[in-house]
């Protein structure tokens, strides 16, 4: 760990509840929590152990005041500290991971004809380029300024002049995204305490993640866990925020999950999962809001940060803009597997997909190759068949503003319940208009990636998909967060808190539907609260 977290060591040997058992199981705290033994999914042998029965009761609010100021202490100690030597660290390291990109562009062509998008998807994949996103009306594609004509080469006329710059300098933009390489945001002062704004103010990286996440448990032992979901391919531990209070009348808890990085480059998914979890952990019986009490009263909610941990560490020294796990493939000077493709629901097989490790898209030679998809099933597998009924996935991604219901891998064949996704859908996209005016645009994964099913790996394998056909969760969301295109993965920090308030309205709003299995939200009051 690069960060100054030694004042962290105490207190996280205090409350690690996360043991180790062999290679192939851990043991875990479950939904009831109780301690399970966790294995693959072909194991059925599950053992209980006692139930924990040290939780403390809510402190008293001079006790919680006393206990902010610590956290905020904390926070400014090792903001002071780390941040000085991280700044320094990462300016000089910056240089190395963004220099890749001088030079690189960002070209969104408006796409009218299935031929055009067909042209231009054979064009990027001869060309090995970069697709950033696509939409039904236009596709983003990082490109080197010299291989521009090339790629108009391979286009038809009417592509010829049909798009447009939307970034110029790709590694300056890039750099900027880094700690300490851009002015202070002009949202400081303007957060809700000083703590939120020091951990908000930039994106974190993955061992200031780790502290921070300990740290909220040591603080909130009465509704906060930190537990390992297994090991990334590198072997670092996958990582939750569990986020509920203990049931003492015997009911059992619904079950929600929100996760990001699931792809590497996607950072603002990092910062907006880290800020929903903050959000409902400090606004518990604190807040005049009382939704948030409900929500962690009635709900077990797991908050995975950095599912591609892996990646996600590799963006902060490797390659900013890197999208797949770390795994090797078959070819040897290609890394990678698209944990978007990766699982085991209308898995892409075909040749064409997986001739191509290089691809940004690559799903793997079979289902579940890539470790950390399998890793992620097979939790989301114990903790369900110990009784855990899971309600809800929330997976954030960016960018393109779009809330995106199954499924993925074809728009010949609709979900059993498209009434329902549709109709939450429409709520979760009203939520974040009502707090922050953004419109996100509600459409099934198929349509709204109207591109991807021409690039020679269709949206198959994916990941929302998976958990709502194979693990029935019923409510299953891919979320493409802020922007529209000016930034993109390359999202400025000034972004984190806005990004983080609209999801925070999403998540009111999508565990408050799910309460009330679907009745109308106005009977609950102001979203804006
Ligand atoms: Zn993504």
């Amino acid at each position: 760990m690069r960060y100054n977290v030694n004042f962290l060591a105490p207190t996280a040997a205090l409350v690690g509840l996360v043991l180790q058992c062999g290679t192939d199981a851990a043991i875990i705290p479950d939904s009831l929590g109780r301690r399970v033994v966790v294995e693959p999914r072909s194991v059925h042998t599950i053992q209980e152990f006692p139930i924990r029965t040290d939780s403390a009761p809510e402190p008293p609010r001079w006790s919680t005041r006393i206990r902010d100021s610590i956290v905020s202490q904390l926070f400014r100690k090792a903001d002071r500290q780390g941040r000085r030597r991280e700044s320094q660290r990462y300016l000089s390291e910056t240089a190395k991971v963004v220099s890749q990109y001088a030079g690189d562009v960002v070209l969104r062509f408006t796409l009218k004809t299935p031929e055009e998008i067909k042209a231009l998807a054979e064009a990027s994949n001869i060309l090995l380029l970069d697709v950033w996103s696509t939409t039904k009306t236009h596709a983003d594609i990082r490109i080197a300024e010299a291989d521009i004509p090339p790629l108009l080469d391979l286009l038809p006329a009417s592509l010829q002049h049909s798009h447009a710059r939307l970034m110029h300098d790709l590694s300056q933009t890039a750099r900027d995204t880094y700690p300490g390489a851009s002015p202070v945001s002009s949202y400081h002062g303007q957060t809700l305490d000083g703590v939120q704004s020091l951990f908000f103010e930039d994106y974190q990286p993955h061992g200031v993640i780790q502290a921070w996440m300990n740290l909220l448990q040591t603080l909130f032992p009465t509704h906060v866990e930190v537990i390992n979901l297994g090991k990334s391919y590198e072997g670092r531990e996958i990582q939750a925020i569990r986020v509920g209070t203990q049931v003492t009348d015997g009911r059992r808890k619904k079950t929600i999950i929100v996760t990001g990085a699931v792809h590497a480059r996607e950072w603002i998914s990092v910062s907006t999962v880290s800020y929903l979890a903050y959000s409902l952990i400090t606004g518990y019986k604190r807040s005049d809001d009382h939704l948030l009490d409900t929500l962690v009263d009635e709900f077990d909610w797991y908050f995975i940060p950095t599912l591609n941990v892996d990646g996600y560490v590799y963006t902060w020294e490797g390659d900013r803009l890197w999208r797949k796990n770390r795994q090797p493939t078959t070819l040897a000077f290609c890394k990678g597997i698209d944990l978007d493709r990766a699982y085991n629901f209308h898995f892409d097989g075909s040749s064409q997909s997986q001739s191509n490790p290089c691809s940004d898209m690559f799903p793997g030679t079979s289902p579940f190759e890539a470790t950390e998809a399998k890793v992620f099933s097979d939790w989301t597998y114990n903790i369900t068949r110990e009784g855990a009924e899971i309600v809800g996935l929330l997976d954030f991604h960016s960018y393109s503003q779009q809330i995106l219901y199954p499924y993925s891998y074809s728009c010949d064949n609709m979900p059993p319940d498209l009434e329902n996704l549709e109709e939450l859908g429409i709520g979760l996209a009203k939520a974040i208009r009502l707090i922050s005016g953004e419109h996100y645009e509600v459409t099934s994964a198929c349509e709204g990636t109207g591109f991807a099913k021409y690039q020679g790996t269709t949206g198959g394998g994916s990941m929302m998909d998976f958990f709502y056909a194979e693990d029935r969760i019923p409510y299953s969301y891919q979320i493409k967060l802020r922007d529209t295109g000016s930034y993109g993965f390359l999202l400025p920090k000034d972004h984190i808190l806005p990004a983080g308030k609209e999801s925070m309205s999403l998540l009111k709003y999508f565990g408050r539907f799910i309460l009330d299995d679907g009745s109308p939200m106005q009977q609950h009051g102001d979203l804006k609260k």
